[in-house]
């Protein structure tokens, strides 16, 4: 077998990792260098493209033809973009389909951009080893949705890799971190602030297995926004110095650039210099700008920003059902942990200490012993090794963000993997039909919190058929699989027939993190609202099937029964269709109270009839065997 090596394919940088002996360690490229950015440049239609360092130095000269943070865009499609997050110095595409980026005459997706960086690792890889590389495990954040995730292992392919494993990246991190050896039960955060996202996950140690008990997230928030803040900092200094205009609409390209690694590189030295002073020499002909930048001034500018990870830490504790002084250690992870204002947040927020022997205190353990940058590339290259037979001891396991489940009668969400439920899962359930003789049934798959499937997001549809028989007879088994990659699997199998059909769920809908967090605060905001309609729903159904059964009784007892009683009954049914009848058409719901005390009224009349019915049913019986006359 070849071997398997990991890769960290990041918003800003990008690393290949492989484990030596025993070692993990972050392959360098030619020159010596280990973190590959995350920037492709396209000299012409017909060259090749430039990856790397050499990409990002022209990235200022070239801005239109280089692109950098393509990340953001991968498996994305044009509607769902902010308009902030088009904020980039190349063009793109954000019409209906998928984010494109034209480039020389060709619409290019982010999954082929990222192939090309994948590439470039692959060949220093391959370099190192003297052998080809052809398989991997490559990362994404927690909060990657399916469309994200299937789009990345498409960019390996591309590559020329065998994607072995889509690896979520704070539980990479988690294992660089070597927190398969602390003691069982021991319960780690990983905050993980990177370029251009956030992930703050609760990792359990169990039985030597990593459970991830629950993940929230942003991939809209990262140290590009703080390089942003600088930037406008820095262009209103700019131009109160009497510059050019180096903020906004009318900003040159190549400018913006250049303010762009001015101010990055300032934030960088500031992790561990007070002061630094930023130049910017001819910004135009006459015009120089210089100004001194103090880390006081720059944590001025970036508090609220980081302040902003504290709601998804919150909300992933509240999910894993703990408190910070149950956790055991927080890890940190991704290049902007680096600056000591983050460190000292996520200390805080944790009630962290920094001492390895923080158990004593009863307090968490703020861990920075790992190099941030790297942790997640080491972990992905101790998957690897997992994968190829190495480490055998630890298994992986993530979570899903939201519930999966299926439409059932009366429009609701039937779920069958809950959400922030481990993967890989496999459950299923039986379901049968709601009308005589159908054909078939509709398998509508859908994702979300929400009570009914019209709230819910529709990650596909298909049909599967079996032979007609009465209501409730046709049994189809449903089975909704994710595996280790986090992709959805379907599978729907008549019983009688063993016929089945098998969809493969991926990109039907492609959502980001900030369409997940809206529906979790939809689903609180309407918890009251979508039980009613719930109930009224199973209610209306009930009542469906109590007049429909009433309907046939009165015709099958037509001869016994007095014409008073069968008014009595008539009246009743009434009742029930009227209260049917007044549901509010938009909403979907109605007077629930009225329904159940029509359907109680509707029940205690025809008990009766009901009794009449089995004696009918029951001499039938006798008679069919024999036993009366
Ligand atoms: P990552 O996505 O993990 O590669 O993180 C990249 C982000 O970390 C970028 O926004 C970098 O500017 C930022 N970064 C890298 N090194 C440092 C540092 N020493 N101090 C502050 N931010 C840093």
């Amino acid at each position: 077998m070849s071997r398997i090596v990991g890769i960290d394919l990041g918003t800003t940088h990008s690393l290949v990792a492989t484990v030596d002996s025993g070692i993990p360690l972050v392959i360098a490229d030619a020159r010596g260098r280990r973190l590959t950015p995350s920037v492709v440049h396209f000299p012409s239609a017909e060259a090749a493209p430039v990856v790397g360092h050499e990409a990002n130095h022209v990235r200022v000269l070239k801005p239109a033809e280089t692109v950098y943070s393509v990340k953001r865009f991968i498996g994305r499609r044009g509607p769902e973009m902010a308009e902030e997050e088009k904020a980039v110095t190349y063009p793109l595409h954000c019409a209906g389909g998928p984010v494109t980026i034209p480039v020389h005459g060709r619409d290019l997706l982010p999954e082929e951009i990222s192939a090309e960086v994948l590439k470039k690792l692959k060949r220093d890889a391959e370099a190192y080893f003297g052998e080809p590389v052809a398989r991997a495990v490559i990362t994404v954040p927690a909060y990657f949705n399916d469309a994200q995730r299937s789009a990345t292992k498409r960019a390996g392919e591309r590559a020329g890799f065998v994607v072995e494993r889509i690896l979520n990246e704070p539980t990479a991190a988690a294992l660089a971190y070597g927190l398969d050896k602390l003691r069982e039960q021991s319960r780690i955060a990983v905050y993980d602030l990177g370029g251009g996202t956030f992930d703050l996950s609760i990792l359990e140690l169990d039985g030597g297995v990593f459970h991830v008990l629950a993940t929230h997230g942003n991939t809209r928030l990262g140290g590009d926004d703080i390089d942003r803040r600088l930037m406008d900092f820095l262009a209103e200094r700019v131009a109160a110095a009497g510059g050019p205009q180096l903020a906004g609409q009318a900003a040159e390209p190549a400018l913006l650039s250049r303010l762009r690694e001015a101010s990055e590189q300032a934030k960088i030295r500031l992790s561990t210099e007070t002061e630094v002073e930023i130049a910017l020499p001819f910004i135009t002909l006459d015009f120089s700008f210089r100004c001194t930048l103090t880390r006081a001034e720059l944590e001025n500018l970036s508090r609220d920003l980081i302040a902003r990870t504290r709601t998804h830490c919150l909300r992933a504790l509240a999910d894993a059902k703990i408190e910070p002084k149950d956790l055991d250690q927080v890890i940190l992870v991704g290049g902007q942990t680096r600056m000591p204002l983050v460190r000292k947040f996520a200390g805080d927020l944790f009630g962290c200490v920094e001492s390895p022997d923080a158990a004593a205190s009863g307090r968490p353990r703020l861990n920075t012993s790992q190099n941030p940058d790297e942790a997640v590339a080491l972990g992905a290259a101790i998957q690897a090794e997992i994968l190829s037979g190495g480490f055998k001891n630890v298994l992986l396991l993530d979570v899903t963000p939201l519930s999966l489940g299926i439409e059932t009668f009366g429009g609701l969400m039937n779920v069958l993997i809950p959400r922030n439920s481990t993967i890989p899962i496999k459950a299923g359930e039986m379901f049968t039909t709601a009308a005589d003789h159908q054909r078939s049934m509709l398998i509508h798959v859908l994702q979300g919190e929400r009570e009914r499937a019209r709230d819910n997001w529709s990650l596909g549809r298909f049909t599967i058929e079996f032979e007609p028989a009465p209501r409730g007879m046709p049994r189809v088994g449903v089975q909704f699989e994710i595996d280790a990659d986090g992709i959805l699997h379907v599978l729907a199998r008549d019983v009688k027939t063993g016929r089945e059909k098998i969809v493969e769920i991926k990109s039907a809908v492609d959502v980001d993190d900030a369409a997940v967090r809206q529906m979790v605060e939809e689903s609180v905001e309407h918890a009251f609202t979508d039980l009613a309609a719930r109930r009224w729903v199973e209610a209306k159904l009930k009542a469906e099937q109590t007049l429909a059964a009433t309907q046939k009784a009165l015709a099958a007892c037509a001869e016994e029964i007095e014409t008073d009683y069968r008014r009595r009954i008539e009246t009743a049914a009434r009742e029930v269709e009227k209260v049917l009848a007044a549901e509010n058409a938009e909403s979907g719901a109605g007077d629930l109270k009225s329904l159940q005390a029509a359907l109680a009224a509707l029940d205690e009349i025809t008990r009766p009839l009901a009794d009449l019915l089995m004696n009918k049913a029951a001499e039938t019986l006798l008679r069919r065997r024999g036993l009366v006359a």
